[in-house]
C-alpha cells in the first residue's frame, strides 16, 4: 500500500504575522538537540514498521523552516531516514525552504542528498508587502533562491503565494503571479489569508489596526488566479494548488486521497488508515521524551466509520478529481450514493457539485464555495 513520510522542523527565524503553524522563533539553541531527538524517533519508528512496509513513495520535510538547520543536521536527518525506512528509488522527496535561509552551496548539497523537489515560501514579490506580513526575506532573495535551485539541478520547484493580504491590491497580486510565471517553476500554491487566533494579525485586528482588501477585491483576486494560472499551463488539481502536468505534489495528494503517512518530529501527525496520532508540540518536551526513550505521541484518535466517511469525502472533494466512487465502496463496503445521495443531489441543484460515472467533484463554483459543500458531507 502506498504511504508517505512527513518530517516536521519547528524552527523559524521570525514568526510571520499570519502564521499559527507549530513553529517557533528564537529557539536556534535547541536545533542540535532537536535533530538528535528526531533521528532517535526516526530510528525507533523505522525498527517498528520498516520491515513490514513497502517503500515510502514520498518524503516531505516541512515546517517551520527546515533550511534553518545546518547542512550537517539536515544530512543526519536524511541519512537516518534512509537507514530506517525503505524509500522508493523514484520517491518524491520534498523539502520546504524559505528564501534568505538557503544559499547556492546548500542548495547544491540538498540536491546531492537526494532532495528532488523544493517548495519555497515566497508569498509575494512585493517588498513592502513582505515586510507588512512579517516575512524575513526580500523579493530579490526569493528570485535568487529559485535561480540558485535551478542551477543546482532542481527540476521540480514550487512557490507559495498569498492573496487577501493587508494593503494588497489586485495589481500587486498580478505582478507576483506574473513574476512566478517568468521563473520556469513547475508548481504554484496560492492561499487566501485566514485570520487565525494567536497571530500578530489577529491582535492587530482586535486593535482595529488591520485593513484587509474589500470582499470584492478579494473575490477579484481569487477569480484572477483561477483563470490566469490555467491559462499559463498550471492546471488546478486542488482548491489551492496548481501544477504543470505531471508536477502535482504526490505527497500532498496523498493527504486528500486517504493515503497513510507517518509523521515524525514535534507536532507531526500520523495517519494509519484507522487511527490518527499527534506528537507533542513543545520542542523541549519532545527532546526530553526521546532522550528518555519514550514515545512523543500524545494523542491517539481512533477513527470511527462515520468520521472516516466524512473525511474521505471532504478531503477528496478538495481535489479536482473529487471522490472516487469505487475507492469509497472498496473502503466502506457500500456505494457512495447509499450514504450521500441527498447531499449530492442538493449540491448538484445549487451548481456546486457534478456527478460523473466514476467520480463526484466540485464544479468551478463549488471550488469557490467549498465550505458549503463540505458541511453537507458531515453525517
Ligand atoms: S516561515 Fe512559514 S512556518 Fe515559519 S512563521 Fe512564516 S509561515 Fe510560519
Amino acid at each position: 500500500m502506498r504511504w508517505g513520510i512527513y518530517i516536521h522542523i519547528p524552527f523559524c527565524r521570525q514568526k510571520c504575522f499570519y502564521c499559527d503553524f507549530p513553529s517557533f522563533a528564537g529557539r536556534e539553541n535547541r536545533m542540535e538537540a532537536y535533530t538528535n531527538a528526531l533521528c532517535r524517533e526516526i530510528s525507533a519508528q523505522g525498527t517498528f514498521i520498516g520491515s513490514r512496509q513497502e517503500p515510502a513513495a514520498t518524503v516531505y520535510i516541512g515546517g517551520g523552516t527546515p533550511t534553518m538547520l545546518s547542512m550537517s543536521e539536515l544530512t543526519a536527518i536524511v541519512c537516518a531516514l534512509r537507514k530506517a525506512f525503505p524509500i522508493a528509488v523514484d520517491a518524491e522527496f520534498t523539502m520546504e525552504a524559505n528564501p534568505g535561509t538557503v544559499g547556492a552551496g546548500e542548495l547544491k548539497e540538498l540536491r546531492e542528498l537526494g532532495i528532488n523537489r523544493l517548495s519555497f515560501g515566497v508569498q509575494s514579490f512585493d517588498d513592502a508587502l513582505l515586510r507588512r506580513i512579517g516575512r524575513v526575506h526580500t523579493a530579490a532573495q526569493a528570485l535568487e533562491a529559485v535561480e540558485n535551485a535551478q542551477i543546482a539541478g532542481f527540476k521540480n520547484l514550487s512557490l507559495d503565494l498569498m492573496y487577501g493580504l493587508p494593503g494588497q491590491t489586485l495589481g500587486q497580486l498580478e505582478n507576483s503571479v506574473e513574476t512566478a510565471f517568468s521563473l520556469g517553476i513547475q508548481h504554484i500554491s496560492i492561499y487566501g489569508l485566514q485570520l487565525e487566533e494567536g497571530t500578530v494579525f489577529a491582535r492587530q485586528r482586535d486593535m482595529g489596526r488591520l485593513v484587509l482588501p474589500s470582499e470584492e477585491t478579494a473575490e477579484a483576486m481569487y477569480d484572477y488566479m483561477t483563470v490566469s494560472l490555467p491559462q499559463h499551463g498550471y492546471m488546478r488539481y486542488e482548491i489551492s494548488n496548481f501544477a504543470l502536468p505531471g508536477f502535482e505534489s504526490r505527497h500532498n495528494l496523498g493527504y486528500w486521497q486517504d493515503v497513510p503517512y507517518l509523521g515524525l518530529g514535534a507536532a507531526a501527525h500520523s495517519y494509519t488508515g484507522e487511527q490518527r496520532l499527534a506528537n507533542i508540540t513543545d520542542i523541549d518536551s519532545y527532546i526530553q521524551l526521546l532522550a528518555a526513550q519514550k514515545s512523543p505521541a500524545l494523542e491517539e484518535e481512533k477513527i470511527t466509520r462515520k468520521i472516516a466517511m466524512e473525511e474521505f469525502a471532504f478531503l477528496a472533494l478538495r481535489t479536482t478529481q473529487g471522490i472516487d466512487k469505487k475507492a469509497f465502496e472498496t473502503k466502506f463496503g457500500c456505494p457512495l450514493a447509499s450514504v450521500y445521495r441527498e447531499a449530492i443531489h442538493r449540491m448538484q441543484e445549487k451548481g456546486l457539485l457534478e456527478e460523473k460515472q466514476n467520480h463526484v467533484h466540485l464544479t468551478r463554483l463549488g471550488m469557490k464555495y467549498g465550505n458549503i459543500v463540505f458541511e453537507e458531507f458531515m453525517l
